[in-house]
C-alpha cells in the first residue's frame, strides 16, 4: 500500500492500471529519492511482462578497429591510425580471432568499431562475409546507427541501399550504441562531432523499415540530469511507436577513465538502479530492458534484475570498449557463472538467441 500523500501515489496507480506514463510521471520517478518504491514498481511491470525469466545469450564481441576520426569527448576507446595500441583487423584476422576462443553454443557476434578514416565500404562488407562464411549459424549483430550513417557516406549510397548491401553480406540485426543522450545541449558537450539525435532516430527507423531489428541505448552518469533521461526515453518511445523494431533498451553506465570527463566519478549505484527502473516504467512499447553487466558492474546488474531489468546480455567474450575506459568486468562470464548469478536473486535463467527466441532453460 502506498500512502495517498506519497508524491508517487497517482503515478503508482497508473502503473498498476497499465497506463502509459507521461513526462510528469517520468520526472517524479526520476527525481524521487524513494528508490525502493521506484525499483519495486518497475519490478511489478517486469514481472507482468516476463514473469521470473532473465534472458541471456552466449555471445562474443568483435571490434574490427579502434581507429576513429570523430573524437567524441565521451570516448576512451578510439584513437587516430598512428597512435600506439590501435588495431585494424583484416576480415581474415576477425575470423581467426573468433575461431581462437570460440565457445560452443555461441549464437551471436556483436560487431562494432570506430569510423576508420581510410577504410572503404567494401572492407566492412568483407568482414561480414568472412564471418558469415566461417560461422553460418552465428547471428551477426553489427554496426550502430552512427556506423551505418558513416558507411552510407563512404559507400556513396542511400541509407536503405547501405542496409540492403550489409544484409546481402550477412548482417542480421543492429546493436543500439551511439544514441548517447538525445538532449542537444548535453550532446554538444559529450559528443559534439557525432551525428544528431534526430539523425540517430531517423536511421533506426530506416533499419526497422528494412525488416531488421535493433536495440537502443542511453549513456548516463556524466553531466546528464534526470530530466534528460526522461526526454531520451520519451523520444525512444515515440520512435518505437513509429517503427516498432527496438527489441531491447540498454542503459549504459558512463565510465569516465581515459575520457575528457576523467575527473567525474561516474554514476552511483542509486543512479544505476533508478535509470533501470525508470526505463522499464517509461518504455511500455520496448519489450526488454537489459542490465548490461559489463558497464553496470556485476553487483549493480544483479540488483537491477530486481529493479526492472529482464535481460543480462551474455557471456561477452573479449569486450574492449568499456575495458578502455577502466571497466573491470569485460573479461567475460562463463555460462555456469551467469546461471548461478541469476538464480542467486531468485530468478530463472533462460538462454536466448539475439531475436529473443528461447533456446532452452538454464543449464
Ligand atoms: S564514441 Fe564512437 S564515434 Fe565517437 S570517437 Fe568513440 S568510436 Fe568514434
Amino acid at each position: 500500500m502506498i500512502a495517498k500523500s506519497h508524491p508517487l501515489y497517482d503515478t503508482a496507480a497508473r502503473i498498476a492500471a497499465g497506463e502509459r506514463l507521461d513526462e510528469r510521471d517520468g520526472l517524479l520517478l526520476a527525481e524521487s529519492d524513494d528508490l525502493p518504491l521506484v525499483g519495486w514498481l518497475a519490478h511489478t511491470v517486469r514481472e507482468r511482462m516476463h514473469g521470473d525469466k532473465v534472458y541471456y545469450n552466449i555471445n562474443r564481441h568483435i571490434n574490427p578497429t579502434n581507429v576513429c576520426y570523430v573524437g567524441c569527448e565521451l570516448c576512451a576507446y578510439a584513437d587516430d591510425p598512428n597512435a600506439p595500441g590501435t588495431w585494424s583487423y583484416t576480415p581474415e584476422e576477425c575470423v581467426e580471432m573468433a575461431r581462437r576462443d570460440f565457445i560452443p553454443g555461441t549464437s551471436e557476434f556483436h560487431i562494432v568499431g570506430g569510423l576508420h578514416p581510410r577504410w572503404k565500404f567494401p572492407v566492412y562488407l568483407d568482414i561480414l562475409r568472412a564471418l558469415k562464411d566461417a560461422f553460418p549459424e552465428v547471428h551477426l549483430k553489427a554496426f550502430t546507427m552512427v556506423e551505418i550513417d558513416f558507411l552510407a557516406k563512404i559507400g556513396k549510397l542511400s541509407v536503405p541501399e547501405t542496409i540492403a548491401a550489409l544484409r546481402d553480406a550477412g548482417l542480421d540485426s543492429c546493436p543500439g550504441g551511439g544514441a548517447e543522450i538525445f538532449d542537444e545541449t548535453v550532446r554538444e558537450k559529450i559528443a559534439s562531432k557525432k551525428m544528431s539525435s534526430a539523425r540517430w532516430l531517423e536511421i533506426a527507423g530506416l533499419v526497422h523499415e528494412s525488416g531488421l531489428k535493433s536495440n537502443c541505448t542511453m549513456l548516463f552518469g556524466h553531466i546528464d540530469e534526470p530530466r534528460h533521461w526522461v526526454d531520451h526515453l520519451i523520444r525512444l518511445r515515440e520512435q518505437q511507436d513509429r517503427s516498432g523494431g527496438f527489441q531491447c533498451f540498454i542503459p549504459l553506465a558512463f565510465h569516465p577513465e581515459g575520457t575528457k570527463f576523467a575527473d567525474l566519478p561516474g554514476p552511483s549505484l542509486m543512479q544505476k538502479l533508478k535509470v533501470i527502473a525508470l526505463s522499464r516504467l517509461m518504455l511500455d512499447n520496448i519489450p526488454h530492458v537489459k542490465a548490461y553487466w559489463v558497464m553496470l558492474g556485476r553487483e549493480a546488474a544483479q540488483l537491477a534484475l530486481r529493479s526492472g531489468a529482464n535481460d543480462l546480455d551474455g557471456t561477452v567474450t573479449d569486450e574492449r570498449v568499456t575495458l578502455a575506459a577502466g571497466g573491470s568486468a569485460g573479461r567475460g562470464m562463463g555460462r555456469d557463472e551467469i546461471v548461478a548469478y541469476i538464480r542467486e536473486v531468485g530468478l530463472r535463467p533462460v538462454l536466448r538467441d539475439t531475436l529473443y527466441n528461447e533456446i532452452g532453460q538454464s543449464a
